[in-house]
């Protein structure tokens, strides 16, 4: 599949793999937060607060199929065992 090793951390609000600094999203004080990528945490905030489990899920079985051309039954098998489990999703 691909090279992610098990020290690298995924946002956990998306499930994408952060592997440089830029990729982490950020603190309302500038500084990088290294539990969100920069896609879903910019300035303190989620990019999309009202995002729910089961959009995210989709939007990882879109991209899946589209970016690493998986068949759908198997991205949206891997999306239902990434993203659950994720903080974001048990914050409430
Ligand atoms: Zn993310």
């Amino acid at each position: 599949m691909n090279s992610i090793g098990p020290d690298t951390p995924i946002c956990q609000s998306c499930g994408m793999p952060m592997r440089k600094e830029e990729d982490f999203g950020t603190n309302a004080d500038g500084t990088y937060n290294h539990e969100y990528c920069q896609f879903c945490f910019i300035g303190g905030q989620f990019t999309d607060p009202g995002l729910t489990l089961q959009q995210q899920i989709e939007n990882l079985v879109d991209l899946a199929v589209t970016q690493m051309h998986m068949e759908e039954e198997d991205a949206r098998e891997m999306a239902n065992n990434t993203l659950p489990p994720l903080k974001r999703w048990h914050s409430e």
